[in-house]
């Protein structure tokens, strides 16, 4: 999946084939960087302040942010400095049209030191998982030999870890683990433990860890077999956000959610930004409303995408969180 998806990212334009929120509507992209400006309060008002994008895609996300940001929070403006999250050359470029004082970063490792906001939409599900299924008493894991699935035993100290939550595995449960998606929650619930630093992550998946297949391969738009395509085909897979909650806070810092995308939205004034921008554009003024709805309405993007902060023990609740 990780060769898959760089081959993926690097050759092709996933845009073609799937559609994500600030695609959809600049109000997402301008909420979350209003959104960012109160976690920039929430730690002191540092300067400079990293402003972080993971897999920003086109950049479309941080130019909406950027141009509310410079608009209702110049002191925030005056204070940021973009960092962009991204290995794919091709989209570097897109981005740096959008956003060119940006530093690039292929991971966490190479950001500045200090304080630190993070957003990141649709990043953690393109992170390769490790599928393993339930057999007799034990686990196997799935893997790909010659463009066929094949299943190998796994080593039992790995089976405490498979369990799915609530239940005792039955035969044939499918366990999905995303080792790169904790290996960065990990990251980010350090320096929330330690130094200034708030991250804000909305992606697609269920509450509770669930036993299944979640891989997902778009082609077009459309669904296709992750195999015949592979490099391809976007392949994604749900996000398992207890599971990355627990690995932050273990490392010391508080989770807020996760809360669904729509009530999220909903709450930070999604409609009324619609409407304002619907007033602006007689010619074809339902175009923004639908647009809101597609990510608010729970049979559309509303409830399968949810939001969840990362920030310092003790944060106060944050915008669009409510108090636990
Ligand atoms: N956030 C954007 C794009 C989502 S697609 C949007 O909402 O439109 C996933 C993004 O993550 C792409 O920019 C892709 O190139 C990037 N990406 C995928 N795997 C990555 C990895 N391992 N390291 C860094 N970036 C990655």
């Amino acid at each position: 999946m990780a060769r898959a998806n760089a081959i993926y990212y690097a050759t092709q334009d996933p845009f073609a084939d799937f559609t994500t929120a600030p695609e959809i509507s600049q109000v997402f992209g301008e909420i979350l960087g209003l959104w960012a400006s109160h976690a920039w309060q929430q730690l002191g008002s540092p300067a400079p302040v990293a402003l972080v994008e993971a897999g920003p895609g086109r950049g479309t996300l941080m130019a909406d942010a950027l141009r509310a940001v410079r608009r209702a929070a110049p002191d925030f403006a005056a204070a940021l400095r973009v960092h962009l999250i991204e290995t794919s050359p091709r989209l570097k470029a897109s981005q740096a049209a959008l956003a060119p004082d940006a530093a690039w970063h292929d991971d966490l490792t190479t950001l500045p030191a200090g304080p630190m906001i993070l957003l990141a939409n649709e990043f953690l599900d393109a992170l390769p998982i490790r599928q393993f299924v339930r057999r007799g008493p034990g686990w196997t894991e799935r893997f790909v030999a010659a463009g066929q699935w094949l299943e190998q035993p796994v080593e039992p100290d790995l089976a405490p870890n498979l369990v799915p939550q609530g239940r005792a595995p039955a035969e044939g449960d499918i366990v999905e683990l995303n080792e790169a998606a904790r290996g960065f929650l990990a990251a980010l619930g350090q320096r929330a433990s330690r130094h200034a630093a708030i991250a804000l992550l909305v992606d697609y998946g269920p509450e509770r860890s669930a036993a299944g297949d979640s891989l997902q391969a778009l082609a077009r738009k459309r669904p296709t077999d992750p195999l015949r395509q592979a490099g391809s085909a976007d392949l994604t897979a749900h996000v398992d956000f207890a599971d990355l909650a627990q690995v932050a806070c273990g490392c010391g810092a508080s989770v807020q959610g996760p809360v669904p995308q729509g009530a999220f939205l909903t709450a930070l004034g999604l409609f009324q930004r619609a409407e304002r921008l619907a007033r602006g554009q007689p010619a074809d003024p339902e175009a923004q409303i639908a647009a809101a709805r597609r990510l608010a309405d729970p049979a559309a993007m509303g409830h399968l995408f949810k939001a969840m902060a990362i920030a310092p023990p003790n944060c106060p609740p944050l915008p669009g969180f409510p108090p636990s």
